[in-house]
C-alpha cells in the first residue's frame, strides 16, 4: 500500500538502547540533558477524514534526535521517562509545543478547524496541574478548546478509575476532546470504559495490521458500530489494506491514521501538506 500523501518519510527508528543495565542508565542521563540541548521535538502524523480523504488534524508524537545514536523511538524513551519522573516535563513540553504548532498551522492556512491530538501519560493524569496546563495553552495560543484532543489509554484510566473519571470530567467541561488510545489491547469492555467521558475511540494498529484472521471484518464491524452507538467517533490506526479502508468507509468510520496515508511529518512538511492541499489529495497508490 503506497502512502497517499506526499512528503518524505522520516527516517525509521533503529533500536539504539537495551533498556536494561548500564545502557538504560546512560539513556536516563542522556534524556535529562536532551532537554537542555533541544534534542526533543514533535512529529505530526495526519489524521485523515476518511470520507473526504482530507487532513482533519494531527497527532503530535515526541521525537528524540540523539547526537550519536540518531532518532530514538518514544516507545523506548517514554517508559524510562515514566519511571524517572522526567515524563512530567516531557509531557508539558509536548502539550506546549503541540498547541503552539497548531496555532501556527491555523494561521498558515486561515482554517481553524484542524485539531491536534496529544498523548498524555499516567503520571501527568494524576497531577492536578494538568487542568491548569491545558487551560494555559488554550489561552496563550488562542485555541478553541475543541481543537485540542488528549489521548489516554485504557490502562492509564484503569490504574485509578475514580480519580481519572473526575479529572476527565473536568477536562470535558473545559471543552477539550478526549480520545481512548490503543483500544483493543486491553481487557476492559467498551461499555465499561464509557463511564469515562471519551468522545473518540482509536482502534489500535495491532488490530488492523498483520491481522488476517477471517473474523476480522466482523469484529471491525462490531467495534465501529458499537462505538457509534455509544456516540464515539472512531480513528482507525495503522490501517493498511485497501479492503479494510473500503470497509471502514462503508461503516462511516470518521478517521484513519496510518502510514498508508502519511507517516509522521516534521512541522514544515505538515505545514506544506495543508497549504498545498489540492496537491496533497492525489492518491499516490
Ligand atoms: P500511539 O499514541 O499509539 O501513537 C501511534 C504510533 O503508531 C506512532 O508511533 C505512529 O508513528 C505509529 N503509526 C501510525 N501509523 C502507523 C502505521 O501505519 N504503521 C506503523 N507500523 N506504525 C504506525 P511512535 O511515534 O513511535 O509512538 C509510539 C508511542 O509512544 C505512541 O503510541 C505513544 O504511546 C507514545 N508517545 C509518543 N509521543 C508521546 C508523548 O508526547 N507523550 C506520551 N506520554 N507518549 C507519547
Ligand atoms: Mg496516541
Ligand atoms: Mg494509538
Ligand atoms: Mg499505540
Amino acid at each position: 500500500q503506497a502512502k497517499r500523501f506526499g512528503g518524505d518519510r522520516i527516517e525509521p527508528f533503529r533500536p539504539a538502547y537495551k533498556t536494561i543495565g548500564a545502557g538504560r542508565l546512560q539513556l536516563e542521563s542522556d534524556l535529562r540533558r536532551a532537554f537542555e540541548r533541544s534534542e526533543l521535538s514533535l512529529a505530526f502524523q495526519p489524521i485523515v477524514d476518511l470520507a473526504a480523504e482530507t487532513v482533519a488534524g494531527f497527532e503530535a508524537l515526541l521525537r528524540w534526535e540523539h547526537p550519536r545514536r540518531g532518532t530514538i523511538s518514544p516507545a523506548e524513551f517514554i517508559p524510562i521517562a515514566e519511571n524517572t519522573g522526567l515524563i512530567v516535563s516531557l509531557g508539558q513540553f509536548a502539550l506546549e509545543e503541540a498547541a503552539k504548532r497548531l496555532g501556527d498551522l491555523h494561521r498558515a492556512t486561515g482554517d481553524e478547524s484542524f485539531f491536534m491530538s496529544v498523548n498524555i501519560s499516567s503520571r501527568q493524569l494524576i497531577r492536578q496541574d494538568l487542568i491548569a496546563d491545558v487551560k494555559s495553552v488554550l489561552e496563550r495560543y488562542k485555541l478553541a478548546p475543541s481543537v485540542l484532543k488528549l489521548e489516554l489509554t485504557e490502562s492509564m484510566v484503569m490504574d485509578n478509575p475514580e480519580r481519572s473519571a473526575r479529572l476527565l470530567a473536568r477536562l470535558r467541561e473545559l471543552g477539550v476532546g478526549l480520545s481512548l488510545d490503543d483500544f483493543g489491547t486491553g481487557h476492559s469492555s467498551l461499555a465499561y470504559l464509557m463511564r469515562f467521558p471519551f468522545d473518540t475511540l482509536k482502534i489500535d494498529q495491532s488490530f488492523l495490521r498483520n491481522n488476517s484472521q477471517p473474523q476480522r471484518p466482523i469484529i471491525l464491524h462490531s467495534i465501529v458500530t458499537m462505538a457509534h452507538d455509544l456516540g464515539l467517533r472512531v480513528v482507525a490506526e495503522g490501517v493498511e489494506s485497501e479492503s479494510d479502508i473500503v470497509q471502514l468507509k462503508q461503516l462511516n468510520c470518521e478517521y484513519a491514521q496510518s502510514f498508508a496515508f502519511s507517516p509522521p511529518l516534521n512541522f514544515e512538511m505538515a505545514r506544506r501538506l495543508l497549504v498545498d492541499r489540492s496537491a496533497s489529495l492525489k492518491r499516490a497508490s
